[in-house]
């Protein structure tokens, strides 16, 4: 996989329609004006680092792992929640307890 994948999936893979619910529910705020234009809702956005948590201690500070990102709606024909955004990112292991820093992803829909 490439290191910068990304792919944004615009038609329900199942039966092909555009029409997705959280995104018309956040067009009702952007024809009012209350939302930005580029602004995206999602049904879910999420962010991660792909690691085995028994292996995680061993790892040198400083590597480099894989991350993801996702966006998923609902098709408002079929029902079928499928992801609209996918994205591979790369996190550097840090110093810092907890978390790692995850790269810039919008987690709040825009
Ligand atoms: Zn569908």
């Amino acid at each position: 996989m490439e290191q910068d994948f990304n792919r944004q999936f615009t038609q329900c893979p199942s039966c092909g329609s555009d029409d997705r619910f959280f995104e018309q529910l956040g067009q009702e705020l952007k024809d009012r004006g209350l939302a930005r234009e580029e602004w995206q809702m999602s049904l879910a956005i999420s962010q991660g680092v792909v690691v085995d948590k028994v292996k995680e201690a061993a790892i040198p500070i400083g590597s480099e792992l894989p991350g993801y990102g996702y966006k998923t709606d609902i098709c408002m024909d079929c029902g079928c929640v499928y992801a609209k955004d996918i994205r591979r990112t790369t996190v550097k292991k840090s110093l810092a307890p907890g978390p790692m820093e995850l790269p810039p992803f919008d987690v709040r829909g825009n």
